[in-house]
């Protein structure tokens, strides 16, 4: 076992300090000794299988040494002080971040998630490592929770869903986002799951037939261009299926874009013209183009976005992006940890990537900053579900400057996203050459300008008219200094 992790680890990184990984193999094995999990193997299994995740994201050796780790603070009677005498600061910090995420048990649920959010929110901001642990864990755990009583499937499902799944998207994790999902999606509906899955299978030679003829199409299209490209196809999640079949109410064979392909190519100006070559080619689908590389999502996610419509108009997804986006949208925040494929040299130490780290985890610090005005956990549960959700919009200041707003946003989130002193003191909007109310949902694309004076300021039912985490925060706090001011004349 300790052999076939060892060389796991060479493969993305040939110079690793294995003694490290090996001293921690062997210390957690030990600790471990005579427990088992529910399902009758020995616990140290699930250590070394948490390891053996974290290799598929290419983690450093503390990271490694962490995860077989993970659970002795936990589960055995070593303490913090001998972790640090024997493996250093960094790892028994990993060890308890992930330790202290776990710990934490409250009677309802909903509070718990939320208290949970807070404590992962923290350990991230602190070291992102922790959080990858912690996701890798939860996989594993998913991967045997058949072997659990009903109700503990049923509540670990719907915690890896509704909490883990999200945190694994906003840090740019897909695969393990969809894996989650799919885990999660099976235990909590199973008939709809199964349903969804035999037909699924069912559809898998058409679906293959239809790949090669869309790759036969797009070569022709491409060829003669050079442009050098490969195509993938995009594994497409079943609980994603599901979520698309509820949103447009419609049955599964009524679910068209089931084709998701990736053209991926060497620079930015080849992704565009690939693009061009693919609509001119065919008939792209009105409204389904979003230029991811210009507007990176918050997680700095980048690539074009289309749909296209083929011979018998069977409609495709197609995903444009360069290498290197490519590899960011695989790994996510576990990139800046990652060994670069032969150098043995950590990203982490490139010149730069520190400040992409600091970059990515902006969000989570603002988060961070707003909960001091937000009392009420409830409250900061939907402030995160708001601000996880990827439904962004693009709205421009009279200067040109972009704000990114979530989906449903309205100019009192925009004023507030550009300085608070427009928000606190904003009476109207133009929208492109319009007056607009305060409450009117913004769109991709408008230009908005915030009329403000003076003696204007926020009333309570503004707070039924905005969105963001950040404009709720404010006005409460204005709400709340006024009250005080009131109480003490
Ligand atoms: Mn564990």
């Amino acid at each position: 076992m300790l052999e076939q992790l060892l060389s796991k680890v060479r493969t993305y990184h040939p110079g690793a300090d294995t003694d490290l990984i090996e001293l921690a193999y062997q210390y957690a094995a030990k600790a471990h000794e005579g427990q088992f999990r529910a399902s009758g193997e020995p616990f140290f299994n699930h250590s070394y299988n948490v390891a053996l995740i974290l290799c598929d994201l290419k983690m450093d050796e503390p990271t490694i040494a962490a995860a077989l780790l993970h659970d002795v603070l936990e589960d055995t009677a070593v303490k913090p002080d001998v972790l640090r005498t024997e493996f250093g600061a960094e790892i028994t910090a990993l060890v308890e971040g992930v330790t202290k995420i776990s710990a934490y048990h409250f009677t309802d649920r909903e509070i718990a998630q939320a208290e949970n959010w807070r404590k992962m929110l923290l350990a991230v901001t602190r070291d992102a490592r922790v959080i990858l642990i912690k996701l890798a864990d939860r996989l594993h755990n998913m991967s045997t929770i058949r072997f659990l009583s009903p109700e503990k499937q049923h509540e670990i499902a719907a915690e890896s869903l509704y909490l883990y799944a999200p945190f694994a998207q906003r840090l740019g994790i897909y695969r393990w986002k969809s894996e989650i999902e799919d885990m999660s999606f099976e235990v909590l509906y199973p008939d709809e799951y199964r349903v969804l899955h035999d037909a699924w299978e069912h559809r898998q030679e058409s679906r293959h037939h239809h790949l090669e003829r869309w790759r036969a199409l797009l070569d022709e299209a491409i060829a003669s261009s050079g442009i050098a490209y490969r195509l993938s196809v995009r594994p497409k999640s079943l609980y994603g299926i599901h979520k698309k079949m509820e949103r447009q109410h419609k049955p599964f064979a009524e679910i068209q874009d089931l084709i998701g392909m990736r053209l991926v190519t060497d620079t930015v100006e080849n992704c565009y013209g690939l693009l061009g070559l693919v609509h001119s080619a065919f008939r792209p689908v009105p409204g389904a183009f979003t230029d991811y590389i210009q507007m990176p999502k918050i997680n700095m996610y980048q690539s074009l976005h289309t749909s296209i419509v083929g011979p018998d108009e069977v409609i495709a997804e197609l995903q444009i992006r360069t290498e290197d986006m490519h590899r960011r949208a695989e790994y996510g925040i576990a990139a800046h940890w990652r060994y670069k494929e032969a150098g043995g040299v950590s990203v982490a130490h490139k010149p730069g990537a520190k400040e992409d780290i600091e970059s990515r985890l902006d969000w989570l610090k603002q988060m961070l900053s707003w909960q001091d005005d937000i009392k009420d956990v409830r409250e900061f549960m939907q402030a995160f579900k708001v601000e996880c959700n990827f439904e962004q919009v693009f709205v421009f200041t009279p200067g040109g400057k972009v704000i990114k707003l979530p989906h449903g946003a309205t100019p009192i989130d925009f004023a507030y996203a550009v300085h608070t002193d427009i928000g606190t003191h904003c009476y109207g909007a133009r929208v492109g050459d319009k007056i607009q109310p305060l409450n009117y949902v913004l769109k991709t694309g408008e230009t908005c300008q915030i009329m403000t004076r003076k003696s204007a300021h926020p009333a309570n039912h503004w707070l039924s008219w905005v969105i963001t985490a950040r404009a709720r925060a404010k006005i409460r706090r204005f709400l709340h200094d006024q009250e005080q001011s009131h109480a003490n004349k």
